[in-house]
């Protein structure tokens, strides 16, 4: 594995795109496809004074639509929420915070995709159904919380894997190995008109102690 994700494996010959090349060689559609649309980097997290811990709260961007997960104005998102970043080959291992069943995270890791990912069933009701996404989980927007009142709604679920909901994306299926980007050798097909949020919002803020 490089800085950069997934070293190919000659050992998978029909792996696709996301187990054979680096994240920087990847087509802008399939760095997009990536994301499983959960929505959960869109919530609010504080960064603890003493542990420089990040926790995430359930406070969601005002952008963020907490029914379908998605970004509501993701065109023009960074022109309305000043920490909205995009996420890039370069900056994804910075963002450590980045949820574990991030399909970002997971691919940068050179693992593979859960069962849920949209990439692999097909859906993008499945990472709904596997209780992945923030969907009804959402206890209120950033425009209704003052920055004070933030660590109320710190929660835990975001920085975990339900129960029951890893399948494939498991510590043994690392990719193994190094050498040269080969060809990929099949790309798996990208659901259609699956809205993206390849985007995270960097919104760390200090808790302050008292
Ligand atoms: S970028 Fe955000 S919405 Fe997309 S998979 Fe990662 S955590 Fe989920
Ligand atoms: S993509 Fe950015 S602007 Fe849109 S909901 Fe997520 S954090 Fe907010």
């Amino acid at each position: 594995m490089t800085a950069e994700g997934p070293m190919p494996d000659d050992k998978l010959p029909d792996a696709p795109f996301w187990r054979t090349k680096k994240m920087s060689a990847m087509t802008p559609a399939e760095w997009e496809s990536l994301c499983d649309g959960c929505g959960r980097c869109c919530l609010n997290k504080l960064t603890d004074v003493d542990t420089n811990e990040t926790v995430y709260t359930d406070v969601g961007c005002k952008l963020l639509d907490g029914q379908s997960c998605r970004c509501t104005d993701y065109p023009n998102r960074q022109a309305k929420v000043r920490d909205c970043v995009r996420l890039t080959p370069r900056n994804i291992r910075r963002l450590t915070w980045l949820p574990p069943t991030c399909g970002y995270r997971l691919v940068a890791e050179g693992r593979d995709l859960a069962w849920w990912h949209p990439l692999k069933s097909g859906s993008a009701q499945t990472v709904h159904d596997a209780g992945i996404s923030v969907r009804g989980k959402v206890a209120a927007s950033e425009v209704d919380v003052p920055d004070e009142r933030l660590e109320d709604f710190i929660v835990k679920w975001p920085g975990r894997w339900p129960k029951g909901s890893r399948g494939s994306a498991k510590p043994s299926d690392t990719v193994a190995g190094a050498g040269a980007v080969k060809p990929v050798a099949k790309a798996a097909a990208a659901p259609a008109a699956r809205p993206v949020i390849a985007a995270v919002k960097e919104r760390v803020r200090r808790v302050l102690k008292g």
